[in-house]
């Protein structure tokens, strides 16, 4: 131990170039690890993600600077792709095909205006995705518009970036995150962290299914469409995806624990990992939201493995959940009003 405890200290004075290139052959988990160990890891490890993240950022657009200050003004988040090449550490200057960008549904607008005006990005289409309800479209329940973007050749010569922005169904950037397909892209990136909501899985290249948003209703349910593509685009990278953890046979309290989909999680709690890329330590209240409530969700879907309950209920506790029940039922058979 005070050997390790002697390398890591030595390891905090190594010259930058030597440094990175011990943390570039380090996976995620490693380097998250590494990064809790002293103050000294931290800031470089945190100043290098910094860094990943503006040379991700410029593959888009000229001024990552006034992008992320755009993001912190208005809580909107990066999704998709993006983080989840952050936390697979994949160098490529754009390493997928478009930048997902989340939006309150008052910020989608100026977060529009910006890449127009400040980016040179043209508007190619948009489309309101709501139904008669005001629910979202089948590929995301929590998605109100969509508009993509077209902008100019940035640090890859001859290609142009596109660039999507989400709005959300409501003043909260990050709903759309908890209606995802699958936990492999239940991430975002904020102005200056990284939020992964699902790490034990994630980081163990597992994923859940949402069994109440990626299924259709027939009998027996199948995945719909849009949530098929996204199950084998991530099968294909080797993510192992699964209706329920019971599967992976690893033990977990029903309900309780964070890998179950049962369990009542809030944005930041024991199971959720976010850095700062700033001097902040690991967990940070910069969650995306314009709004200050605790915001509380679950997968939902049927019973697990063994278990004589069941409930179909994703909900966000930030604005209810409009399409399934507003109680959750507990298998003592208490109720849960939310
Ligand atoms: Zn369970």
């Amino acid at each position: 131990m005070a050997l390790i405890l002697t390398y890591l200290h030595r390891m905090e004075t190594l010259m930058n170039e030597i440094y990175e290139r011990i943390i570039d052959r380090l996976d995620f988990a490693s380097v998250i690890t590494l990064s809790g160990s002293s103050g000294a890891h931290r800031r470089r490890i945190h100043g290098m993600f910094m860094h990943d993240y503006n040379r991700l950022l410029r593959a888009f657009v000229i001024d990552p600077d006034s992008l992320r200050g755009l993001m912190r003004r208005t809580g909107s988040i990066i999704v998709g792709s993006a983080p989840l090449a952050l936390i697979q550490r994949i160098r490529g200057t754009r390493p997928f095909e478009s930048l997902e960008i989340c939006t309150a549904i008052e910020f989608h607008e100026p977060v529009l205006r910006h890449l127009m005006d400040n980016e040179d990005f043209t508007l190619l289409k948009i489309q309101n995705v709501t139904d008669e309800n005001g629910y979202g479209h089948s590929c995301n329940a929590a998605v109100s518009v969509i508009a993509t973007l077209h902008g100019p050749p940035r640090s890859l010569p001859g290609t142009n970036p596109i660039v999507e922005v989400f709005a959300s169904t409501e003043s909260c950037a990050i709903l759309p995150v908890l209606f995802s397909h699958t936990t492999v892209v239940m991430n975002w990136l904020g102005a200056d962290s990284l939020t992964m909501l699902c790490p034990l899985l994630t980081l163990a290249k597992r994923g859940l299914i949402n069994q109440r948003y990626a299924m259709d209703d027939n009998n027996p349910p199948a995945l719909i469409p849009a949530a098929e593509a996204t199950v084998a685009k991530y099968r294909a990278q080797g993510y192992d995806l699964q209706f329920e953890p019971y599967t992976w046979n690893i033990s977990h309290r029903c309900t309780m624990s964070a890998i179950c989909p049962h369990t009542a999680r809030s944005v930041g709690d024991i199971g959720t990992l976010q850095l700062h890329f700033g001097s902040k330590a690991f967990i940070d209240s910069d969650v995306g939201t314009s709004e200050e409530d605790e915001i509380i969700w679950k997968l939902g879907g049927g019973a697990c493995h063994g278990y004589d309950y069941a409930t179909k209920g994703c909900y966000c506790k930030f604005v209810g959940d409009k399409k399934g029940p507003r109680s959750i039922a507990y298998p003592d058979g208490t109720e849960e009003t939310v």
